[in-house]
């Protein structure tokens, strides 16, 4: 199994690349944004409970999502390898997850973390806001809140993992093909090796 963790702040392109990294490699992609915006439009006690949560910029707390990832990761029993995208967001949903990637025999192999300017994240996301359709990136001060709970408590999500020696930074910006190629020469050589 291949298993490969995209990381960055809110807007820096983890669902644009995520997408292409799929289609090229086969993996089995899990969003946790993803997942919870299932939740909410199926108005299940989850999504309901989620979407006060996430409409203030916060995480949802950690047994949440970790839970969904095990869910995920038992309705999957054949991928090939998973694409985490959005998870881990704090170091106990990292410890968790290489928990049960542990009790499948497998890790993560790869943590590609995309470098983005914080102007550009704030002007990616209201840009995104006028046709995503989510009510978290029309409105700036939720975007902000978003961006703070990153840099308190997922950046050191990157650090916990560079002590595994597993992270490579990435440039974010660019042309969306220049930068899927950067993604791409990292996995082709860690797949290599
Ligand atoms: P973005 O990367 O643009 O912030 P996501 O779709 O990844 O978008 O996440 C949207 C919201 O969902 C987050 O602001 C947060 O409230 C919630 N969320 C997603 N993943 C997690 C997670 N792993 N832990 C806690 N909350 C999460």
């Amino acid at each position: 199994m291949f298993n490969l963790i995209l990381f960055g702040p809110p807007g820096s392109g983890k669902g644009t690349q995520s997408e292409k990294l799929i289609a090229r490699y086969g993996l089995k992609h899990l969003s946790t944004g993803d997942l919870l915006r299932s939740e909410i439009a199926a108005q299940t006690p989850l999504g309901l409970a989620a979407k006060s949560i996430m409409d203030k910029g916060q995480l949802v707390p950690d047994e949440v999502v970790i839970e969904m990832i095990n869910s995920a990761l038992e309705n999957n029993p054949s991928a090939r390898g998973f694409l985490f995208d959005g998870f881990p967001r704090t170091t106990a949903q990292a410890e968790a997850l290489d928990k049960l990637l542990s009790q499948k025999g497998t890790e993560i192999a790869l943590v590609l973390a995309l470098q983005v300017s914080k102007d550009e994240l704030v002007a990616r996301l209201l840009n995104r806001g006028k046709t995503s359709g989510r009510s978290d990136d029309t409105n700036e001060a939720v975007i902000s809140s978003r961006i703070e709970e990153y840099e308190k408590k997922t950046a050191v999500v990157g650090e916990y993992y560079n002590k595994f020696s597993k992270l490579v930074k990435i440039k974010g910006e660019g042309t969306i093909d220049e930068i899927f190629d950067a993604l791409c020469s990292e996995i082709d050589a860690k797949s290599a090796a």
